[in-house]
């Protein structure tokens, strides 16, 4: 259909069926197999409505069967059956709204419904449009089940996380769900990933330009990922001199990783490498604050903070303003020129 430039539609097995009397080989084995007697013709029957007559019985080649029915009338193909279902991904960003892409806003704009988290619902624009499904914190099988089954009855359904939504949010057990269920209504689906500002960057972004250089992420959520695996990427990022972004740094349970992740890379770098406190980014009550390894403390973190370890070479400049801005030189000054860097 895309190669024709024509609208592709789908019919359920049972709208199907009903034209079993007008087929002109109704046949058992594809009822076993798809539960109706002929798709082609019957798919061009059911098209072209009940005063719509079969002009070219069904064809088959390798890979497709066809048939052909007369419509008495032009038809309109956004009234026949329902469209290819489509499930959009969609990273918000960190909450400011000229920090969306054009792309995930359109898709909002468009799609037949969203399905988040009630809290990112809150901070999209009350228009009318799409309907909304709003879930609480948690319960992220049954959000991304629910957008998924939405998709599969031929809706267009954006699955909204904050930040990038393959940032440790939903994109992948979207993947993850049809990986295990392998169900062939899911299979089916036209599944699509908009890319939005991840809280690292955002961070970054606000303090400056700590990321210059090599940098890595590392949750510190061991809900889900045991605490030797989080802490063997700790220590692999702390002798690498990567800068270090730590998502999910702290919770009011998980209260000890932070301190343990500052021990470790106290054991590889200075206790004056800069460290990037940012809260709430992009949100009313943002703060970016600048302090260093041996005063990054707990307190000062919870979850909605975004932490930034540097590397060896990262510096904490400070401006005539009273500002302090963190960068990581890519090194220019010791390699001069080269043509080879960007
Ligand atoms: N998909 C999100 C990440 C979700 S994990 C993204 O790409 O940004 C949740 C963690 O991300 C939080 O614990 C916090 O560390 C970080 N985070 C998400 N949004 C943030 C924001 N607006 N400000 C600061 N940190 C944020």
């Amino acid at each position: 259909a895309g190669a024709l430039g024509v609208p592709l539609r789908f019919f359920d097995a049972d709208t199907l069926e009903r034209e079993t009397h007008r087929l002109s080989q109704p046949s058992e084995v594809v009822f076993r197999a798809v539960g109706c007697h002929g798709v082609a013709e019957g798919a061009a029957l059911a098209a072209a409505g009940e005063d719509g007559t079969l002009v070219l019985t069904k064809r088959k080649s390798a890979r497709a069967t066809c048939a052909v029915a007369r419509a008495p009338a032009v038809l309109d193909a956004a009234a026949i059956g329902r469209p290819r279902g489509r499930l959009s991904l969609v990273g918000l960003g960190p909450g400011r709204a000229d920090w969306r892409s054009p792309e995930a806003d359109a898709l909002l704009a468009t799609a037949d419904d969203i399905v988040g988290y009630d809290g990112y619902l809150a901070l999209l624009p009350d228009r009318p449009g799409p309907v909304r499904h709003g879930y609480p914190l948690g319960q992220e099988r049954d959000r991304v089940a629910h957008a998924l089954t939405l998709a599969a009855e031929g809706r267009h359904v954006a699955l909204i996380c904050s930040g990038d939504a393959g940032v440790y949010a939903m994109a992948s057990l979207a993947f993850e769900l049809l990986d295990e269920t392998r169900d062939p209504a899911w299979d089916r689906l036209a599944i699509d990933v908009a890319p939005g500002i991840t809280a690292m960057q955002a961070a970054a972004a606000r303090a400056g330009a700590p990321l210059g250089h090599d940098f890595c992420a590392i949750s510190l959520s061991d809900l889900m990922t045991p605490w030797p695996a989080i802490e063997r990427r700790i220590e692999a990022a702390a002798a690498g001199d990567f800068v270090c972004a730590f998502y999910n740094p702290v919770s009011l349970r998980r209260r000890t990783q932070l301190p343990r992740a500052r021990e470790i890379l106290l054991r590889h770098r200075p206790p004056g490498t800069p460290v990037v406190l940012a809260r709430n980014l992009g949100r009313a009550d943002e703060t970016v604050r600048v302090t260093d390894l041996a005063n990054l403390n707990v307190d000062d973190v919870d979850m909605l903070t975004l932490v930034i370890v540097g590397a060896s070479t990262t510096v904490a400049l400070p401006r005539s303003d009273g500002s302090t801005r963190v960068y990581t030189p890519r090194g220019y000054g010791a390699a001069g020129n080269r043509a080879d860097t960007a």
